[in-house]
């Protein structure tokens, strides 16, 4: 099937916003085996998207069209197509209901011409928007042979549509269905990852690529096949063979993050977890909760930032901070105050510099201790997480990442 896209809208062309919805939308027709041919953008003009859509009804079975679905005068994508293909605009009662409810909901004034954009054009199949007010559609020849869709311009909603409904419709017409899975990766960088998995990440179907985030690696496996279930076991035996290969590193399949992870090991495990944290300040904690059923397993955490505070709430020693308040002992010192002033199994200390700048003893930017207080022992782990230029920010998220993963 040969497709094409048209983005419309002036802002594009001003190159006021990046075109990230033809980056999305070419994304996944690649993942069903869909050749995208071309691609254009045009402003909000009557003419020139007429003589745009002209061009792609002759050469094009697909032609994807978004932007311009709006309430306002120049949106006008769904009239021009309409106009140029002959059909009517008809009032769809469900998107306009929809269309209610969205503005009840958000305590937001309707105004008349939000009306408009519950009109589609006759004989379309509707694409409900759940997250946002205009619906999208398709229109098909008589035969099947060709295909008009329109989507909304916002990514927020383009996207999530093209998932929920232009994929499913899609899938059924060119008989072919997609399964993902994504594992995510701790504790290996992508330069190290990449020479373990190389001659996988070079296959057809599966297909399977890298994504390095914020201090993790994601490997996403994707798989075409004729119906789910084989789409499904097709992936899972590729990811089965990355596991084999990466081992511990691996930290789950499809899961939200590392702080989840570990708290469903917590909550299986029946163990219970006490934080105290300086430089972290309370994100760790905040990490914790974010875990339905986290309170099964988490009483007490502690922002401790100041000297007196570890002293005081924590019960740690003068002699302790001898050195200043980032150290491997103060770290250990926190791990251990945390388990017993939150009467838990397992307590977390973090201590360290998150910059800018060293600290008043000279200890660099980026220095960070963790420590894990775990009946006899207290596990302390010193790292240095600054590289280039990392944030504050990042230190910080890159130390709960740590503490997540001892
Ligand atoms: P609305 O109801 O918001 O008017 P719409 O379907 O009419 O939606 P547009 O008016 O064309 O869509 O675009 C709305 C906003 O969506 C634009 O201001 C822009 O920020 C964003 N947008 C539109 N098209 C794209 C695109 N191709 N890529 C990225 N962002 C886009
Ligand atoms: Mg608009």
């Amino acid at each position: 099937m040969r497709a094409e896209l048209i983005c419309v809208g002036t802002e594009l062309l001003l190159g006021d916003i990046l075109n990230t919805n033809a980056q999305y939308i070419a994304r996944q027709l690649a993942k069903l085996g869909i050749d995208m041919y071309y691609q254009s953008v045009v402003g909000d003009n009557p003419d020139r998207l007429k003589e745009t859509l002209t061009t792609a009804l002759r050469r094009s079975e697909l032609v994807i069209l978004t932007g311009g679905l709006g309430p306002t005068k120049d949106d006008l994508t769904k009239e021009t197509v309409c106009d140029l293909l002959g059909l009517e605009l008809i009032l769809h009662q469900p998107s306009m209901d929809a269309i209610e409810t969205y503005y009840k909901n958000t305590c937001r004034q309707m105004t008349p011409n939000n009306v408009k954009q519950a009109y589609v054009p006759a004989g379309s199949k509707v694409f409900l928007n759940h997250h946002g007010s205009a619906p999208g559609c398709v229109v098909s020849s008589r035969k099947g042979h060709q295909h008009v869709v329109l989507l909304p311009g916002p990514p927020s909603e383009c996207c999530p549509m093209v998932d929920e409904h232009l994929m499913p419709f899609l899938q059924a017409i060119t008989g072919q269905t997609i399964y993902s899975t994504t594992l995510r990766v701790f504790g290996i960088g992508e330069s190290a990852l990449e020479p373990k998995v190389e001659d996988l990440l070079a296959g057809e179907n599966p297909t399977a690529a890298l994504y390095a985030k914020e201090g993790e690696v994601e490997l996403r496996i994707t798989a075409k096949a004729a119906s789910e279930e084989a789409a499904r076991a097709q992936c899972q035996q590729l990811a089965d063979e990355v596991k084999r290969r990466l081992g511990d590193h691996v930290y789950g399949q499809d899961t939200p993050g590392l702080h989840h992870t570990a708290v469903e090991l917590l909550i299986q495990k029946g163990l219970k977890i006490s934080t105290a944290e300086s430089c972290t300040g309370g994100l760790i904690s905040q990490r914790i909760t974010q875990v339905p059923g986290s309170s099964k397993v988490f009483d007490l955490g502690a922002a401790t930032y100041a000297v007196w505070a570890k002293r005081s709430l924590l019960g740690i020693r003068k002699k302790f901070f001898k050195g200043g308040a980032v150290s491997e002992q103060v770290a250990a010192r926190m791990a251990v105050g945390a388990r017993r002033r939150g009467r838990a199994d397992i307590g977390v200390g973090v201590t360290g510099v998150a910059g800018p700048g060293a600290d008043e003893n000279g200890n660099p930017e980026g220095l960070v201790y963790v420590g894990v207080a775990y009946k006899k022992t207290v596990y302390v782990q010193k790292l240095q997480l600054k590289n280039g230029n990392t944030s504050r920010d990042k230190i910080r998220h890159l130390a709960s990442l740590h503490a997540f993963d001892m």
